[in-house]
């Protein structure tokens, strides 16, 4: 049963319950309800939480208070979580009495970069969010061609300031993703093949780990927990700075879509997976299943060709004159605009189921698959598949370097159920989850950056492979009560 109180806050009144899920806002020195790991519930003390907001350099949000809801919103509009608290980080010593809030008062906590998370693991129920969203300083050096950017800071805004100079670094397809989630699991993206994957570009950076250590790492500090941080999620600690190693990129690429009818899916689908075999490390081919803004069923190729034009105008024709496409976009395109072309088809506020894996190569068995799946008659609007591109300088990173196991992977395929409103939420998932029971036995480990809440323990182990216990291990060191616990979840032994 629920207990109520009531308590004044200015001149009006909120009932309060004693259970943080039901409670409307919380008056400053009154207990705050909240929730540990597995649902325990706590009281917080009202001069615990004023002393933790005191010392915090940016704001500590409870429930009713301005902000509080936009700060709780995710990408994925399906995770309406309210938190406890929301600490608002300006700084890396937020971040440091935050992690000792969470960890002194026994609480869930979830970190959050860009919020990007398909999983919403990056807000919780009743528990402490670690909002790092404020923490948006980028500073590129262009003589040592080296980026370091803040946690909060999103790949649009990392990308921009440093094609000032002439640079970037490998980022992902869509600009208002997080640069610290995206990195910290792998981060593929355009200029991947080439360069190796965010986390591989990754030099040092600054963590607050678990336990509540303040270290610089990279390959000459720390070197163990680089590694781990290279693939390993945000399972250690929350990392307050990026450094990065930049690369000089032409600023315009030859890229952009070329769609077919779902009619001609089948053949271009298998001609452009005996293409990809041989693709140059220059070439980033997504190819993907969904429905077109004209709400007719598509097979699209999202092409990017960073090397030089005309070369790439070579490389690209047996794509471009294959079949009759409804659509050739592909032109030379500045990079920054490329990477903003998917905002918008993957906005924020939909509702998104998603799943994924790694695959070798695109078998013809999963193309007839997806396809068989993408076209049936009751298929949702937002059913999509995407096959992302990895490979090139990416597999020839050995599967022991870093965390990030699967190198061998030449693409992974991710299958989404998308809703723009609730009541259609279901559906989408169930042809997501259908599609998934088919396609999963041709694929091999996934992506941890896509790790989805009913994955199985086996299968987030699968997605490190080997590196698995030397994962555990830096896991015990540096978050031994797995304080850390909302990602693909790696066990401190016991
Ligand atoms: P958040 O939701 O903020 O964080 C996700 C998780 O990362 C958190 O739960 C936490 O565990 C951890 N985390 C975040 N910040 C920190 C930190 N500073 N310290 C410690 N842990 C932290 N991935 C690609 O590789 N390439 C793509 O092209 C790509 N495209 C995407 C497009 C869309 C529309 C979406 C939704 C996702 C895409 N992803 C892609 C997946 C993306 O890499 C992950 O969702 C990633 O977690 C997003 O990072 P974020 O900071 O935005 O997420």
């Amino acid at each position: 049963m629920l207990r109520r109180t009531f308590v004044t806050v200015g001149t009006a009144a909120f009932a309060l319950s004693s259970i943080g899920i039901r409670r409307i806002a919380w008056a400053s020195g009154s207990e705050l309800p909240a929730l540990g790991p597995d649902g325990k519930q706590i009281s917080l003390g009202g001069a615990d939480v004023d002393d933790f907001r005191a010392g915090l350099r940016g704001e500590l949000l409870t429930r009713g208070q301005d902000g509080y809801d936009a700060a709780r919103r995710v990408w994925n509009g399906a995770f309406d979580r309210k938190p406890a608290l929301i600490a608002r980080c300006a700084g890396t010593a937020d971040v440091m009495r935050s992690l000792a809030f969470g960890r002194a008062h026994g609480l869930i906590v979830a970190v959050r970069g860009g919020g990007h998370s398909m999983s919403g693991q990056s807000v919780c129920e009743g528990g402490l969010m670690i909002d790092l969203s404020p923490m948006k300083s980028v500073h590129i050096d262009p003589v040592a061609k080296r980026g370091r950017i803040e946690a909060g800071v999103l790949l649009g805004q990392f990308d921009a300031e440093a094609q000032a100079f002439g640079l970037a670094t490998t980022a992902g397809t869509v600009s208002h993703t997080g640069a610290a989630g995206l990195t910290l699991g792998g981060g593929f993206g355009r200029i991947g093949r080439r360069f190796g994957l965010a986390c591989d570009n990754m030099c040092a950076a600054e963590i607050v780990t678990a336990n509540g250590k303040l270290l610089r790492v990279s390959e000459q500090e720390n070197a163990d927990l680089l590694w781990g941080l290279r693939g390993g999620g945000g399972n250690f600690g929350v990392v307050t700075s990026f450094e990065y190693r930049m690369h000089k990129v032409d600023s315009i690429m030859l890229g952009g879509p070329l769609i077919y009818p779902l009619a001609q899916a089948r053949a271009a689908f298998s001609h452009f997976a005996d293409f990809v075999q041989t693709a140059p490390d220059v070439l980033y081919a997504d190819a993907i299943l969904t429905t077109g803004p004209g709400g007719q069923r598509i097979f699209a190729l999202d092409l990017c060709y960073s090397g030089p034009l005309a070369q790439g105008e070579r490389v690209l024709a047996p794509l471009r004159s294959f079949g009759k496409p409804i659509m050739d976009g592909v032109r030379p395109t500045p990079y920054v605009k490329l990477q903003q072309s998917a905002d918008e088809v993957n906005r924020h506020g939909r509702f998104s189921y998603s799943k994924s894996g790694f695959l070798r190569r695109i078998e013809p068995n999963m193309v007839s698959t997806c396809i068989e799946h993408v076209s049936e008659s009751t298929v949702p609007a937002g059913a999509t598949v995407i096959f992302a591109h990895h490979g090139g300088a990416i597999s020839r990173v050995k599967p022991a370097a870093s965390a990030f196991f699967h190198r061998e992977a030449q693409h992974s395929v991710l299958v989404l159920g998308i809703a723009d409103k609730a009541e259609d939420a279901p559906a989408a998932t169930q042809w997501a989850r259908n599609l998934w029971k088919a396609a999963e036995p041709m694929t091999n480990g996934f992506y941890v950056n896509e790790v989805n809440g009913d994955d199985p323990e086996k299968r987030i182990r699968g997605s490190y492979g080997a590196n698995y216990p030397r994962l555990v291990a830096l896991k015990t060191k540096y978050d031994p009560t797995n304080l850390l616990r909302m990602n693909a979840n790696i066990k401190p032994a016991a």
